[in-house]
């Protein structure tokens, strides 16, 4: 048995997150850094582990409002396979997806989504750090993929506090530079 093997989707259809995939989301985000930009990291895998696409938050190196790490991962996930659908795959990214990348995750029908951290972790970091202002969208991720209508399709899974010590490292950075 090989040891990638042991992530991934098992016979009855639960999904294993393979560890080093947000290992290498979070690594992506503490390159934001370089930028300013806000530290978040995302990458897009195949249903078999394979990286299809890897994205940072370059909101401000591109001056793109849009340039978030999730919706670029897929963007790219999406070219390299050549087309847009992204069936079966699964996005890795350190935070919570805003309503924007969880459209995106809801339209290319990527089977779900593994995050680090969440939005109940900024509240609570916010909560602790009162000289620190952050207007956080509180939207949850939950909220539009749960929202997928669609006759045959399998609710997008999600799944949450992978690596959350290194995510909630990444979050305070997050935060520290929104003061
Ligand atoms: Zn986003």
């Amino acid at each position: 048995m090989s040891e990638q093997s042991a992530y991934g989707y098992t016979e009855s259809g639960l999904y294993i997150p393979n560890p080093a995939h947000m290992a290498r989301a979070i690594e992506l985000g503490h390159a934001c850094i370089e930028t300013d930009d806000h530290p978040v990291g995302a990458i897009v895998v195949s249903a078999t582990g394979e990286i299809l696409g890897e994205g940072k938050n370059e909101v401000h190196a591109r001056q793109d409002p849009t340039a978030h790490a999730e919706r670029i991962a897929i963007d790219v996930a999406a070219q390299n396979v050549g087309r847009a659908g992204l069936k079966d795959g699964v996005l890795f990214t350190s935070h919570e997806c805003c309503p924007m990348c969880s459209g995106a995750v809801v339209n290319t029908k990527l089977a779900g989504v593994v995050c680090s951290t969440d939005v109940d972790d900024i509240t609570d970091l916010l909560a602790r750090r009162q000289d620190m202002k952050w207007r956080s969208n509180t939207m949850r991720m939950a909220t539009i993929l749960n929202g997928r209508r669609e006759s045959g399709m399998p609710q997008q899974f999600m799944i949450g506090s992978l690596h959350y010590q290194s995510g909630l490292v990444l979050l305070e950075r997050t935060i520290e530079l929104a003061v």
